[in-house]
């Protein structure tokens, strides 16, 4: 939707939108954003009740603490870093982007830099030579610490101790920095190898009151402020107390349940990624909870199997990919038949079709509530309340 004539309506677009393409809604001011997210939500889900109003940002700038820069060459031979043009592999110098952390984007520029300087080679991926192929860093909002990740085709990194004590010299704030080694021909950008090369090799951050440990690959929430408030509204709609007996579904490292479980009686996730479920059961050890379980399993049959047993629950989150819940996972959560259903969507479209589903089966819809998790993007998540139609 988004075209260069189209960019023209809003003056303050970023001026590489139209050739990154990652941001769908930059020909919009963010009060029309908002506008479009809410319009698009109603669309879709006002059959089944009202649309409460969005939750938007109060400040919707460099709002991620993850940022990630492909490095490569011009033609012409000049070092550059970004992101790689939408639908190609041609990469958009970066120097500053609207969505990333700020600290983030200084940090990727100076290493570009400093690259010359250290006979520093990027990587040529049609000739696979040289190096440097990505650099990877992921800021804690709260604890304010900062990992910075090469990732490079080999281990070998002659200058390494001048290298990173020159950019701690001119980045005091990096807590740690690994190496990364991808020798592999593919679109992933972290490869399986790495090694610590400064401090600890890993981040922690606190995130409605619980600390996380984030390592180089764990996944962990992009915008850490929208997310306190969409979880927070989570809460509010499951209405715990200490005996609710709480399932956390589609669960990733853990952070709903964990959440939950400072107030619910006991927690069960379940999830299909095993690296999420490890370090699911790591962070709830590190926060001292104890009840709270995790188990790495299809949502769907990990619900069936509940239903089959004759489990119950007082409150089911389900907060599925965007490919939404599965057929499984409906069907065994209406024989589960859970006081509360609190929803969790990142794709509007097969949540209406799940919700259709669910209120068949006895429920109703009690409330909606979008919020903007990622702004100038299309992206529209959304939480929702179901409880039985009869009570
Ligand atoms: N609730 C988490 C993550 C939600 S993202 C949070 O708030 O951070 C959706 C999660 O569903 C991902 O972690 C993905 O690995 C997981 N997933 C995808 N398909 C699944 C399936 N069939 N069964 C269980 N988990 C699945």
């Amino acid at each position: 939707m988004s075209t260069k004539s189209n960019l023209r309506t809003n003056p303050d677009a970023c001026p590489l939108a139209s050739k990154c393409g990652g941001c769908q809604l930059q020909n919009m001011t963010y009060p029309r954003q908002l506008k479009w997210k809410q319009a698009r939500a109603e669309i879709l889900l006002k059959k089944y009740g009202k649309v409460d109003k969005i939750i938007g940002m109060e400040n919707p700038l460099h709002y991620r603490n993850k940022v990630q820069a492909a490095f490569g060459r011009t033609r012409g031979g000049k070092v550059i870093s970004g992101v790689y043009q939408s639908g190609t592999h041609r990469i958009v110098n970066v120097d500053s982007c609207m969505t990333e952390d700020e600290t983030a984007d200084r940090i990727i520029v100076d290493i570009r830099e400093m690259l010359p300087k250290f006979k520093i080679w990027v990587y040529d991926e049609d000739r696979r030579t040289g190096w440097l192929r990505h650099v990877l860093v992921k800021r804690g909002f709260s604890s304010g610490e900062v990992m910075v990740v090469l990732v490079a085709a080999d281990r070998k990194f002659p200058s390494k101790n001048k290298f990173i004590e020159k950019l701690l010299e001119k980045h005091p704030e990096i807590t740690t920095v690994l190496l990364n080694i991808n020798d592999r021909d593919t679109n992933l950008v972290l490869g399986e190898k790495e090694e610590i090369l400064y401090g600890r090799g890993y981040i922690t951050d606190t995130l409605c009151g619980l600390e996380f440990e984030i390592s180089a690959k764990s996944f962990y929430q992009i915008n850490p402020v929208q997310c306190e408030k969409l979880y927070n509204k989570a809460m509010e709609y499951a209405s715990l107390d200490g005996d609710s007996k709480v399932i956390d579904a589609y669960c990733g490292i853990g952070t709903i349940g964990m959440v939950a479980a400072k107030t619910a009686g006991s927690v069960i996730g379940a999830e299909l990624n095993k690296d999420a479920v490890r370090d699911a059961v790591s962070n709830a050890k590190r926060n001292g909870m104890k009840n709270i379980g995790f188990y790495c399993a299809d949502a769907g049959e990990f619900m069936e199997a509940m239903a089959d047993e004759g489990e119950s629950a007082d409150v089911v989150f389900t907060d599925p990919p965007r490919s939404g819940c599965s057929r499984k996972f409906i069907n065994s959560l209406l024989r589960l038949s859970p006081g509360r259903i609190v929803y969790i969507s990142c794709n509007p479209e097969t949540l209406a079709r799940d919700l259709g589903l669910i209120t068949k089966g006895g429920y109703t819809v009690r409330r909606i509530t979008p919020v903007d998790m990622f702004p100038f993007t299309n992206h529209v998540e959304t939480v929702v309340l179901m409880s039985k139609v009869k009570e």
